[in-house]
């Protein structure tokens, strides 16, 4: 079926046919032992369009048996070329089922189609950038003098687990999944409860690429009950967790229980810095785009506006005239935003803005909660900008996660950065000048762990990405991402 086709039978129904539902453990796909099912809702319409296995422990010690069985299994024998081989193989599937992908992704998440398609190529070129690295990576010879030979080993850590959020299903998936293959590891994944089906759809077309039974499998369900198990069971030896700070604390603590690897993707609350001689152009689509991109439900994105005084009224007013100028809809219509990603969410989002008016902030435009102009439903959120907030404002210091751009005035580069440092987070910072040294000293001093000069969201998958501070620890992506799935051994020889 073409994408107008699936368009076509997805606006009509709902739903697209022949979605995989089950978990996908050691090569099969399986129902839950206890016959538990859950149900994924079209945040666009708020309304349920499939229904899947909600896992537990049951499945979880099924799924890590299989992944430490293949650990020792065909997987550990395969050279780096033939590795490298079915990871190319793994991103040509993806391009060929991209349009399937990018509509699910719609309907299980609730982004914009676009947004849907540029995720599903990210991911195929996550598994062509780690086919490329696998012969690649090597280690070095450390030298000890004549009479000795010492070198190093890249070893795979293990069994991965995988614990994805909703916001990103499918890139998360593969940036986790590729780098962690690549260094010959072995899977378990737990998507979203929200967003389960296209780590589904991933395992089915790795399973095509001829990757042996039981590299990679998924364990579909709650957090607490599939996610707890998974990160607290023994036969992990790293979690590579993406979601919020109070989960990542939680994940961190059960990890400890085992001394298990981790590598922790957590929030954000990242400032965009605009100085006064920057190209104002450009600094307007960065903020459009770093807080409105997925109605604002990115880790990184750009949820503070840093603005120099002398410029900050024109420059808000410009921002408010493109901001009223956003349409909503479903995502499938590609409208200018699309709807939040569940009811609960939509409720925690519209809290912050409750409370922000019995405060009397200065919210500039929107803070309510709304719905799908041509249909009336679904769980959408009004592009919102609140201007001048104080430092110890709720909305400055808090994680929000909706498209709400908080507002805060500098007076010279010292304010900047001390506003900059002044949350408990540091993933991401964007600063627009055209004073490139200034950008890059600017780049030194702020605690983040990507600096995006004039252009928000710059890189791809070469670039490493990770936090610091509460945003967490370790980097994904680039080749970075590969020592994070590897031991490193030592080898000492006296001669
Ligand atoms: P969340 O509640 O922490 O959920 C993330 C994942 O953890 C989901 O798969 C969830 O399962 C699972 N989970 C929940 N409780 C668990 C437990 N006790 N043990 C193991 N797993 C558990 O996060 P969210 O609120 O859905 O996602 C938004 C957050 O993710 C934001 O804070 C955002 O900044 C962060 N995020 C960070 C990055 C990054 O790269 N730094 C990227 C994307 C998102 P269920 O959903 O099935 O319950
Ligand atoms: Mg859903």
């Amino acid at each position: 079926m073409d994408l107008s086709a699936l368009l076509a039978l997805a606006q009509r129904t709902g739903t697209v046919p022949d979605l995989p539902t089950r978990h996908f453990i050691d090569g099969h796909w399986c129902a839950s032992a206890s016959g538990a099912e859950m149900d994924s809702w079209d945040p666009g319409t708020g309304r349920v369009f499939v229904r899947f296995a909600a896992g537990g422990s049951t499945e979880v010690d099924a799924a890590v048996d299989a992944a430490r069985r293949a650990l020792g299994g065909p997987w550990s024998r395969l050279k780096p070329g033939d590795r490298a081989h079915m990871l190319r193989a793994v991103a040509q599937g993806l391009r060929a089922q991209a349009d399937l992908l990018a509509v699910a992704e719609t309907l299980d998440s609730g982004k914009r189609l676009l947004e849907a398609q540029g995720d599903v190529r990210s991911a195929a070129a996550c598994f062509d950038y780690y086919a490329g690295a696998c012969d690649k990576f090597h280690g070095d010879t450390i030298p000890l003098g004549p009479d000795y030979l010492a070198y190093t080993l890249n070893e795979p850590v293990g069994v991965t687990a995988h614990v994805i959020p909703w916001n990103y299903p499918l890139s998360t998936a593969a940036r986790g999944i590729a780098p962690a293959l690549a260094a010959g590891c072995t899977v378990v994944a737990k998507p979203a409860e929200q967003t389960p089906l296209t780590a589904l759809l991933l395992a089915q077309i790795i399973h095509a690429a001829g990757l042996p039974a039981g590299v990679v499998n998924v364990v579909t369900g709650t957090g607490s009950q599939a996610g707890a198990s998974l990160v607290a069971h023994a036969g992990v030896d790293h979690v590579t967790f993406t979601g919020s700070v109070a989960t990542g604390m939680n994940v961190m603590r059960n990890a400890a229980e085992h001394s298990t690897r981790l590598l922790l993707e957590l929030g954000g609350k990242s400032p965009l810095l605009v100085l006064a001689d920057a190209d104002l152009d450009r600094a307007l689509e960065g903020v459009m785009d770093g807080i409105f991109e997925n109605a604002g439900q990115i880790c990184s994105a750009a949820s503070r506006l840093l603005i120099d005084r002398r410029i900050h009224a024109a420059f808000v007013e410009r921002l408010l005239a493109k901001t009223r100028a956003l349409t909503l809809g479903h995502g499938l219509r590609n409208p200018g935003m699309g709807p939040l990603n569940s009811a609960a969410h939509l409720e925690k989002v519209a809290g912050f803005l409750d409370r922000a008016r019995s405060r009397d902030a200065h919210i500039l435009c929107g803070g309510h909660a709304t719905t799908d102009p041509q249909t009336g439903l679904g769980w959408f959120f009004e592009p919102t900008i609140v201007d001048d907030l104080r430092a110890d404002d709720e909305l400055v210091q808090e994680e929000i996660f909706g498209p709400v751009l908080a507002v805060q005035i500098f007076d010279d580069l010292e304010h900047a950065v001390d506003l900059a440092n002044g949350t408990r987070f540091g993933l991401v910072a964007g600063i627009y000048t055209r004073d490139f040294s200034q950008a890059h000293r600017l780049a030194q001093r702020i605690d983040a762990g990507q600096v995006y000069i004039n252009e928000y969201f710059a890189g791809g998958i070469a670039l490493p990405f990770g936090g610091n501070k509460r945003s967490g620890f370790g980097r994904e992506k680039g080749m970075e991402a590969l020592r994070s799935y590897s031991k490193l051994k030592s080898v000492a020889a006296r001669l």
